[in-house]
C-alpha cells in the first residue's frame, strides 16, 4: 500500500484506537508498532475505569461488544477522607445508567489488536527509527507513551514533575458482592482504591489500585501474597471501620505489579506533519483514573479534526499544521484541567499538618452537601 494518509506510531491503546478510527473514516493508515508488543512479556493486571466518551469510541470502533464481557459498570462512587470527610456520587443522582465502566486493560489492548487485523488500509510497518518515518505519510501521529523517543528526536520537551509515589495494582477476590460500587480512601500520604470488577468472580471481585510513596510500594511488592492481604485490609480497616463488613475478606487472584507515577506535559502538541497523542503528549496521576480517558479523548478529537477539515477544505493534507493546530487548541485545556485537579488533591491530602487534614475533610463534606458543585466534578469526569 504506497502513499500513506498517516503513519501512526507507537503500540498502546490510544495507537491502536487511532488506527482503527482513521481507517474507519477512510485513511491510509500505516501502523508502526514495536516487534514485541505482540507478545508481552506479563499481562497488563491493571483495570482500567473508562468514562462514557472513552466507551462511545469503543462502540463505534466496534470493540465494545467483546470488551463488555470483560468490564463491569460503577453505578455509586464512595470516596473517604482521612478525617471523616466523605463524598458519594449515583448513576441514579446524574440521570445516567452507569458513572464509568471498569475494564481489563490486557484485554482492552488484545481487542484493539484483533479488530485492527480485520481493518481495511491498514498496513504494519517498522518502528520510527533515528532515521525518521519507515514510510511516507503525510502525518506522523505519535502514540508511543510516556517514554516517546520520536517525540524526544523533534526537541519537544516533556517536563515531568516525579510524584515519588507508585501505582500498585492488583486484582482481587472478595468474600462480599460488590454492588457495583468503587471505593477510594484519601489516606495521607497513601490513595487507595477498589474498582469493582466481575472476574474471576462475578459481581465479588475488584480492581485495586493503590499510590503509595515509593518505599511502601518496593516493600509492599517483596511481601508474600498473605502478607500482602493482611497489609490490604489493614490500610482498609484503618482508613474506614465500617469497610471490611462492605467489603469482605480480599485475596489476591494476580501477582501485583507497580509504575512510577509523575505528572507531564509536552511543551508542544503540533508541528508540521506530527502531532501527540495520549500518555506521549501528557500523564496524570492515576487517582481520578483519567490517562487513558484523556488519550481516547484525544483520538475521538483528531479524528473529528481531520474528517471536518477533508469535508470542508479538501485542499488541506492530514499533516496540514493548521489543521492540527485545531486538535491542539481543543485538547490542551481540558488536559491541563483535569490535570491541575488531580495534581490540587494529590498535594491536598498529602499534607499532613492538623490544619489542613481538617480543611480537606470539612472540603469533602461541603462538595457533598452542594449539589450541583457535585454534579460539574462528575460532568467532567465522565466526559475527560
Ligand atoms: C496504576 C495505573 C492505573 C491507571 N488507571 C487508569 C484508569 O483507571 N483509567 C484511565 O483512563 N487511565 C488509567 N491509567 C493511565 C493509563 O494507563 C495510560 O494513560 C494509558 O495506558 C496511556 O496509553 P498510551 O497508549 O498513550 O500509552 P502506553 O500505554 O504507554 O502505550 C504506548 C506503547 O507504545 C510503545 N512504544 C514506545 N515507543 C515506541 C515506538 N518508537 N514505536 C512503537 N511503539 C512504541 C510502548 O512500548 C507502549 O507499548 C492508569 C495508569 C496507572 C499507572
Amino acid at each position: 500500500m504506497a502513499g500513506f494518509d498517516v503513519c501512526v506510531s507507537g503500540s498502546g491503546a490510544v495507537a491502536m484506537s487511532l488506527a482503527l478510527a482513521l481507517s474507519a473514516d477512510g485513511w491510509k493508515v500505516a501502523w508502526a508498532r514495536s516487534p514485541d508488543s505482540a507478545k508481552p512479556a506479563a499481562p497488563d493486571v491493571r483495570t482500567y475505569a473508562l468514562n462514557a466518551r472513552a466507551i462511545k469510541l469503543l462502540e463505534r470502533l466496534r470493540v465494545w461488544p467483546a470488551l463488555q464481557a470483560f468490564s463491569s459498570p460503577v453505578v455509586e462512587m464512595d470516596v473517604r477522607g482521612d478525617g471523616g470527610g466523605a463524598l458519594s456520587f449515583s448513576a441514579w443522582q446524574q440521570c445516567v445508567r452507569e458513572l464509568a465502566w471498569i475494564v481489563d486493560a490486557a484485554e482492552l489492548e488484545r481487542l484493539l489488536g484483533e479488530a485492527l487485523r480485520f481493518a481495511p488500509r491498514v498496513a504494519v510497518v517498522p518502528p520510527v527509527s533515528e532515521q525518521g518515518a519507515p514510510v511516507e505519510a503525510s502525518l506522523l501521529a505519535i502514540c508511543e507513551g510516556k517514554h516517546s523517543s520520536t517525540r524526544a528526536a523533534l526537541g519537544v520537551s516533556f517536563a515531568r514533575q516525579e510524584y515519588g509515589h507508585w501505582g500498585v495494582a492488583a486484582r482481587l477476590k472478595a468474600t462480599q458482592v460488590h454492588h457495583s460500587v468503587a471505593r477510594q480512601w484519601f489516606r495521607s500520604p497513601d490513595i487507595l482504591a477498589l474498582l469493582p470488577f466481575n472476574q474471576p468472580d462475578p459481581q465479588a471481585s475488584y480492581g485495586l489500585v493503590w499510590s503509595v510513596p515509593k518505599a511502601r510500594a518496593e516493600h509492599l511488592l517483596a511481601l508474600s501474597p498473605t502478607e500482602f492481604e493482611c497489609e490490604l485490609q489493614d490500610a482498609i480497616l484503618q482508613s474506614d471501620p465500617s469497610a471490611p463488613a462492605k467489603v469482605g475478606a480480599l485475596s489476591l487472584t494476580s501477582p501485583v505489579a507497580a509504575w512510577p507515577l509523575a505528572l507531564a506535559q509536552a511543551s508542544r502538541w503540533t508541528g508540521p506533519g506530527w502531532v501527540l497523542l495520549g500518555d506521549a503528549a501528557h500523564q496524570v496521576h492515576p487517582l481520578a483514573g483519567q490517562g487513558l480517558n484523556l488519550g481516547l479523548a484525544d483520538v475521538d478529537t483528531l479524528v473529528q479534526v481531520l474528517k471536518q477539515a477533508r469535508s470542508a477544505e479538501p485542499w488541506r493534507t492530514p499533516g496540514d499544521e493548521r489543521t492540527l493546530r485545531r486538535y491542539a487548541r481543543q485538547r490542551e485545556w481540558p488536559t491541563k484541567a483535569m490535570a491541575g485537579l488531580t495534581d490540587g488533591l494529590l498535594h491536598l491530602f498529602a499534607d499532613q499538618r492538623t490544619p489542613m487534614k481538617d480543611v480537606r475533610n470539612a472540603g469533602m463534606s461541603l462538595v457533598q452537601s452542594l449539589g450541583p458543585v457535585k454534579s460539574w466534578l462528575i460532568g467532567k469526569a465522565l466526559d475527560a
